[in-house]
């Protein structure tokens, strides 16, 4: 992923779109990168040196607003794609949020909880100077917690001696998070994939009949599996890092997500059948989510795909070739812009809540984040067949005009 897949974005809408290269160019580069150097004292005595990046994309909506990752192939190129994606889903959604992302790189498997701790405080100390609440406002990613982002408030509070609970979003419960927020990413998947099944975009209308593949088990991933089995799909296949599992009959979702809890990868599952990363995407499917990292489908192995619909709930999880093959061969791409929105809709509504001392019960989180996803949806559907687009294409053309105000 690199800056360069931003600009191949934007260049595909000036050719394929009425937007004009004026109309795109200030979102060609971010208005904002911080690099930042992280020195931390671990717990055997030594001190290492950690690269982080939080970059702050677009902020002509409203305060930037993104995540905040840890994995070992964080790099500043990475970081700045995703915070401009964040600047095209926010618009998209219509939450007043411009765009930002950022990262670590670490590999927290090889890291003491306690310096892992160490490290998010120092991290969380460096990126005080650069958020704020009506700023620029981290959010969970890839392998950081709401316990991590309760580290990162607590940083910036002592830092500048104030309360400010909306600095930060995806906290626990406890420490001013929303209800809903963990499992929103995953519910707002299932939303749009709802509208997708009654507005008849799957071969069939019956959720039995509807097999479904995830690449990815963590909190994007596991959330979607569990509404999706709750609502009578067929889950047939899921992966972690270590590989997957697969039962033609559909897995036991509540079982798997149990047997994961305990700590052990789901090719252990014993209700399954093992599988490799490789075979889970080789696997007949009507639906497959890629919900890991992005590019999961590449034109290397987009040949592979087996599925009538891609949902890309990992973000940038398809790459601009092998999107174009899917389509031509008739698969459905829902893109990660609107499939995996719900998670920084719900991370506007934990800051709203926290910026006006509110608190929401569940079903009100619920039905607000199914009109904004549901309305997008909606917008992006028309948009992609009056103009003759892709739903992304169309995605992106309805957020470029809101933010360079061409409505
Ligand atoms: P997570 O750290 O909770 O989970 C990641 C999962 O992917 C883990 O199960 C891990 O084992 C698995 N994984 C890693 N490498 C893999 C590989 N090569 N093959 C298969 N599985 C692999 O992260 P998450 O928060 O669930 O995020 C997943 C994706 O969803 C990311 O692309 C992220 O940007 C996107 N996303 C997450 C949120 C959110 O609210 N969590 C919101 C929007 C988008």
């Amino acid at each position: 992923m690199s800056n360069q897949h931003v600009n191949n974005r934007l260049s595909d809408l000036v050719s394929n779109t009425e937007l004009t290269e004026e109309d795109v160019s200030p979102l060609r580069n971010p208005q904002r990168s911080i690099a930042l150097s992280i020195p931390v004292h671990l717990e055997n005595g030594e001190t290492k040196i950690f690269n982080g990046w939080r970059v702050q994309y677009n902020d002509t909506l409203g305060p930037t607003k993104g995540g905040l990752r840890y994995h070992p192939s964080v790099s500043q190129d990475e970081v700045t794609e995703l915070a401009f994606l964040m600047a095209i889903k926010c618009s998209l959604v219509k939450i007043p949020f411009g765009g930002g992302k950022g990262g670590l790189k670490i590999d927290p498997k090889q890291v003491s909880p306690r310096d892992l701790e160490s490290v998010s405080h120092t991290f969380g100390v460096a990126l005080a100077p650069v958020i704020g609440p009506d700023r620029d406002i981290p959010a969970p990613d890839v392998n950081t917690t709401p316990e991590i982002m309760n580290v990162f408030r607590k940083a910036y509070e002592t830092q500048f001696n104030v309360s400010a609970p909306g600095v930060i979003t995806g906290k626990s419960l406890a420490d001013g998070g929303s209800v809903g927020r963990d499992t929103a990413t995953g519910r707002g998947a299932f939303f749009i994939i709802e509208e997708l099944r009654k507005e008849k975009l799957l071969k069939t209308q019956n959720t039995t009949n509807i097999s479904v593949i995830i690449q990815g088990f963590g909190n994007a991933g596991r959330h979607l599996a569990v509404f999706l089995s709750k609502a009578g799909y067929t889950v047939v296949a899921v992966s972690d890092s270590r590989g997957g599992i697969y039962n033609p009959k559909g897995l036991d979702i509540l079982a798997l997500a149990k047997h994961k809890d305990d700590g052990k990868p789901v090719s252990k599952f014993t209700n399954g059948e093992a599988i490799s990363n490789d075979e889970l995407l080789r696997t007949e499917t009507n639906i497959f989510a890629p919900a890991a990292l992005g590019d999961a489908i590449t034109k290397e192995n987009v040949d592979t795909v087996n599925a009538d619909v891609v949902v890309e709930v990992a973000n940038a999880g398809v790459t601009a070739e092998a999107e174009e093959q899917l389509i031509d061969r008739g698969v459905t791409v829902i893109p990660d812009v609107l499939i995996n929105a719900g998670g920084v809709v719900t991370s506007y509504f934990e800051w709203y809540q926290n910026i006006h001392n509110e608190t929401w019960n569940e079903e009100d989180v619920d039905e607000k984040l199914r009109n904004h996803l549901v309305t997008a949806w909606e917008t992006v559907r028309k948009v992609a067949e009056k103009e003759e687009i892709s739903f992304r294409q169309a995605a992106y053309l309805i957020a470029v005009k809101r933010i360079t105000s061409k409505k």
